[in-house]
């Protein structure tokens, strides 16, 4: 067994010490998809009062994405960025997952959101599925990030995991580089769903669906994934990432 050091101030014992963690920014509140114009949704009526149970804004009613969860800022936050960061590229700390998992849960007590009405609302069944890669992406990092974090958030949360399922058929280029435009353009027909049995009931009608990713960008990943798992029926889709970036 290797040691383990923190990613913030290199202490031995673990990725991230308590003293780091604690200087960690996890967000107290839901914001609305549109980031231009952060709609923040307090868990507190008297502060804020949501848009009945729309994670989002009256602008944003008709997104394929029902709202979106996320525990950290992403800009400026030099140690929420390396954190992410090691968990996807070399060294590649796949231990991280649990680290990333636990931030996540303190963000869902902190906003109030570890309730029934939450994650089996009316007793809709919930399922965690992560954003798949490609095969080629999948080859070089040997794993599926946001498949090790939907595994630690369904632990934790006891939901199933669906992996698998929601496939990426084509190869993208580098998201990093393009512009918001040019992101949607390159995700169109990216994703599908992989056909069950005849026999089957299909995975994801009259679900309530958690889509899992490490960071939210522009959103063209999720807002894609998410057209087609509710083409495939889904009741709601929701979005969970670590960071949201802009
Ligand atoms: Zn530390
Ligand atoms: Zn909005």
């Amino acid at each position: 067994m290797f040691p383990k050091f923190c990613l913030g101030c290199n202490k031995e014992g673990a990725y991230l010490c308590e003293d780091c963690r604690g200087l960690l920014d996890i967000s107290e509140y839901n914001y609305c998809l549109c980031s231009q114009n952060p709609q923040i949704i307090h868990p507190n009526p008297k502060i804020c009062l949501p848009a009945g149970r729309q994670g989002k804004c009256n602008r944003c009613g008709d997104k394929k994405l029902s709202g979106l969860y996320f525990a950290l800022p992403y800009k400026d936050q030099l140690l929420a960025k390396k954190l992410i960061y090691q968990f996807k590229y070399q060294p590649y700390l796949k231990d991280l997952a649990k680290t990333l998992a636990s931030i996540l849960i303190e963000h869902f007590i902190k906003t109030g959101k570890n309730t029934n009405e939450t994650w089996a609302p009316g007793g809709v069944p919930a399922v965690l599925v992560p954003v798949p890669l490609d095969k080629k992406k999948l080859k070089i990092r040997g794993y599926n990030q946001s498949e090790l974090l939907a595994n630690e958030l369904a632990k934790i949360l006891q939901i199933p995991v669906l992996t698998d399922v929601l496939i990426k058929i084509k190869s993208t280029d580098s998201q990093m580089e393009l512009k918001k435009e040019e992101r949607k353009k390159n995700l169109l027909n990216a994703f599908s769903i992989k056909k069950c049995g005849t026999s089957d009931v299909p995975h994801f009608l009259g679900k309530k669906v958690f889509l899992v990713d490490d960071v939210y960008t522009t959103g063209s990943t999720m807002a894609e994934c998410a057209k087609v798992l509710r083409s495939a029926g889904a009741k709601q889709v929701w979005g969970i990432c670590i960071a949201r970036e802009g």
